[in-house]
C-alpha cells in the first residue's frame, strides 16, 4: 500500500468508533448497541428467544416467539421439555442475516412472549389443547407464531391453530427431520412426537400435496407409510446427498409452491456431531450449513409460522445443539421478514 492511500485510511478510521457504520448496518448497530460507543453485554439481562423484548401477549406483534416446554410425546429419550431455556440461554445469534441481507428483528414487530401455560404437567392431551389454544390467541391477533419446543407433538396443535384459522385454507410444510413423523398409534396414543403431520393432514390443516420431508432416514422406516398413502415428498438424506442442495431446493420451491408455508425443524435431521442433545439422534444426518442453505433457498415465501423442536439440552454439555437450534429459528425469522408481512 503507497503511503497516501495508509493516510487516507489513518484520517477516515484511526479515531473513528466501532458504531461509526453507515447504510444498511446503521440497524444492526442500534439492535447491538446501547449508547453510542457502548455494546450491550450478550451474556446479562433477563434472556429471550432470539434475544428479542418481551411482550405480554401477541397483540400488535407480525412475529409471536414462544416456548412450548412441554415433551410428554417423546418415544424415548425425555428431556426437550428444556428447550425453549436452552435456546433463551444462546446469544449472538442475528442479528443481521448476511446471506439473506436482512434484519429480521428491524423488519418485523416481534417479542418474545413467553411460554404456553400448561394446565397440567402430567396429562398429553391436555397440554395439546393448551397449546392450540395459546397459539390461537397468536394467530387470532395476526401474528405468526415461532415456537421453540417441545418434542415434536407439538407441531399438531401449532398447525391446527395455524392452519384452520388461515383464510387459504390448509398450509404446505416444509419438514426437516430424520424421522416422517406419520406414524399411528401405539400404546394407547396417536398424539406422541412420531405422529404430527399424520394428524394434522386427517385434521386438513396442512396439505399433503404441499408437504416435503428432508434428512428422512435412521431404524423408523416402517412407520412412514402415511407420507407416501397422502402424497406427501419424502427425501431420504442419501438422496439428498446425491441430488446436492441445489437441487433439493428446486424440488422443495416445486412441493411448495406459492401458497402459506409452515416451516418445522426437527434438530434431529441434523447429524448427532452437531445435535447430540435431543430424544432420538440418527446418525448420519444433515449438516447445519445444508440446513441453512435449504431455508436460504426459501426465500420469498409466505412462511406463516415456524418451530424448531426436540432440543433436549441435557445430553450436551457443549450447547451446541440450542445453539444450531437458535440459528435455524434466527433463519426463518428471516424468512418471515422477507415474505409478506401479516396486516
Ligand atoms: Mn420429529
Ligand atoms: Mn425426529
Amino acid at each position: 500500500m503507497d503511503q497516501d492511500k495508509l493516510n487516507a485510511l489513518r484520517a477516515t478510521y484511526e479515531n473513528s468508533s466501532g458504531d461509526d457504520v453507515s447504510g444498511k448496518f446503521a440497524k444492526v448497530i442500534e439492535a447491538v448497541y446501547d449508547a453510542p460507543g457502548e455494546r450491550s453485554l450478550p451474556y446479562a439481562g433477563i434472556p429471550t428467544l432470539l434475544d428479542t423484548p418481551i411482550a405480554e401477549s401477541a397483540a400488535g406483534l407480525d412475529v409471536a416467539l414462544l416456548g412450548a416446554p412441554m415433551d410428554l410425546g417423546v418415544t424415548n429419550r425425555p428431556g426437550a421439555r428444556f428447550g425453549p431455556r436452552a435456546l433463551r440461554a444462546i446469544e449472538r445469534v442475528g442479528p443481521y442475516n448476511h446471506v439473506l441481507d436482512v434484519v429480521p428483528t428491524s423488519e418485523l414487530r416481534c417479542a418474545d412472549i413467553g411460554d404456553v401455560p400448561f394446565r397440567s404437567r402430567y396429562s398429553l392431551e391436555e397440554s395439546l389443547e393448551d397449546i392450540e389454544a395459546f397459539v390461537h390467541d397468536v394467530v387470532g391477533a395476526g401474528a405468526k407464531p415461532l415456537t421453540a419446543g417441545g418434542d415434536h407433538s407439538i407441531s399438531y396443535p401449532i398447525l391446527k391453530a395455524v392452519g384452520s384459522d388461515r383464510a387459504n385454507g390448509p398450509v404446505g410444510l416444509l419438514h426437516i427431520d430424520a424421522h416422517c413423523d406419520t406414524q399411528g398409534a401405539f400404546d394407547g396414543s396417536k398424539f406422541h412426537h412420531g405422529a404430527p403431520f399424520r394428524l394434522a393432514t386427517l385434521d386438513g390443516v396442512i396439505d399433503p400435496e404441499r408437504t416435503v420431508q428432508v434428512g428422512i432416514r435412521g431404524s423408523a422406516e416402517f412407520a412412514w407409510e402415511f407420507s407416501y398413502a397422502a402424497g406427501m415428498t419424502v427425501i431420504h438424506i442419501e438422496d439428498f446427498a446425491a441430488a446436492g442442495v441445489d437441487a433439493v431446493i428446486e424440488q422443495c420451491r416445486g412441493v411448495l409452491g406459492e401458497g402459506p408455508v409452515y416451516v418445522s425443524i426437527d434438530v434431529d435431521g441434523i447429524d448427532p456431531a452437531f445435535t447430540p442433545g435431543t430424544g432420538t439422534p440418527e446418525v448420519g444426518g444433515l449438516t447445519p450449513r445444508e440446513v441453512q442453505a435449504l431455508l436460504h433457498g426459501m426465500a420469498g415465501m409466505e412462511v406463516v409460522g415456524g418451530d424448531v423442536v426436540e432440543v433436549a439440552p441435557q445430553y450436551d454439555p457443549s450447547t451446541n445443539t440450542a445453539h444450531v437450534a437458535a440459528q435455524m429459528m434466527f433463519e426463518v425469522l428471516s424468512l418471515m421478514a422477507l415474505g409478506p408481512v401479516a396486516q
